[in-house]
């Protein structure tokens, strides 16, 4: 089968779809006025995102990341899911999402072909995590995550961004928490956004603080697939969960780049700082253009850039991860 090829020999076997940029959650460093709609057109409906998964799949793309904004608040996704589902190729689906419906949603979502879950939360403590995302909705997201569990679900993952003075003294109660679910957690650097110049100086924190913990404390590199995404995996004997650190200012960072994004209005983002977007939305109108399609994606593929310019505080079209699928 076709692999979708950069000029760098790196492989693309994993898509990241936006589904809408709206979310309902007003996170300090991604949209912390929440989000305001602007009237410009609305996002891609089912019978597009099919005729974009197709033509990914035949590029051999088996991984599709359904992202936002925040997927959930899409009244069509389970049907999303389910058609996604039935695209011949693909093998994995999964979401990220902060969590808030997934007690009501979860099952219907598994049942429908979902495989894989990445639920956000920043803080294991309540009145920590509702300051950060403006929303007192914990309770319900760890109900989510008990949930999944039940459910069997393939992977579990929760992120977690790094913020300095907000989160920066939680590591030993995560690991309490993984001691007995396996389920991994993702730290994440946070990132220079467009929009987030002020909050970045005071918050960040680099994630080597975190790596430097976890090696005193046993945790140990797990060796790399070589497919791995850019997230540096460690486990421990006593654990049963894992911890992944997501580090995007480290030097090496770009070179294991694995996903393009699509955002919810169909524009192919070959770089989350990337400066361009490849509009696809036009071709998804009719099969009929599934071969100039085809030769649009594989064309732009050419010009991914080795890495992002973010060292240089370039943040590209970025204003916060929220609007093109975090
Ligand atoms: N709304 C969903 C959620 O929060 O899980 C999906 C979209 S959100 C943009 C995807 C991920 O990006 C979340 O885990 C969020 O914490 C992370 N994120 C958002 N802005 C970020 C930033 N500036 N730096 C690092 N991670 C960020
Ligand atoms: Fe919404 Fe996710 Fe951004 Fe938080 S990180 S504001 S949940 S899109």
């Amino acid at each position: 089968m076709t692999q979708l090829t950069d000029g760098f020999g790196r492989r693309f076997p994993y898509l990241r779809l936006s589904l809408t940029e709206a979310c309902n959650f007003r996170c300090s460093y991604c949209l912390p006025d929440g989000y305001q709609a602007d009237g410009r057109p609305t996002f891609l409906d089912v019978d597009e995102i099919v005729r974009l998964v197709r033509a990914f799949a035949t590029l051999g793309m088996h991984k599709i990341r359904l992202t936002g904004g925040e997927p959930s608040l899409r009244k069509d996704l389970e049907q999303i899911i389910a058609r996604v589902a039935g695209v011949p190729g693909i093998r994995k689906i999964a979401i990220t999402t902060n969590g808030t419906l997934l007690p009501r949603r979860l099952p219907g979502w598994h049942r429908a072909g979902l495989t894989a879950l990445n639920v956000s939360m920043d803080s294991l403590q309540r009145d920590r995590f509702h300051a950060i995302t403006g929303h007192d909705r914990q309770p319900e997201i760890l109900q989510g995550i008990a949930l999944a569990q039940e459910l069997g679900m393939e992977s579990i993952k929760l992120n977690a961004v790094l913020l300095r003075g907000l989160n920066d003294n939680e590591l030993p109660a995560w690991m309490a928490f993984l001691r007995d679910r396996p389920v991994s957690v993702r730290f994440i650097e946070l990132m220079r956004t467009g929009d987030n110049a002020a909050y970045f100086e005071r918050h960040h924190l680099r994630a080597d603080v975190v790596v430097d913990q976890l090696l005193a404390a046993g945790w140990r590199l797990r060796p790399r697939a070589a497919d791995a995404g850019p997230a540096r995996e460690y486990t421990h004997p006593d654990h049963r969960g894992s911890i992944g650190v997501i580090a995007p200012y480290a030097r090496d960072f770009c070179q294991g780049c694995n996903r393009l994004r699509v955002t919810a209005r169909g524009d192919l983002r070959l770089c989350l700082f990337g400066e361009f977007g490849v509009p696809l939305r036009p071709l998804l109108q009719h099969e009929d253009d599934r071969d100039a399609l085809l030769a649009r994606i594989t064309t732009q593929l050419g010009l991914k850039a080795a890495g992002h310019g973010l060292h240089q505080g370039q943040t590209g079209l970025t204003p916060n991860l929220a609007s093109i699928g975090g």
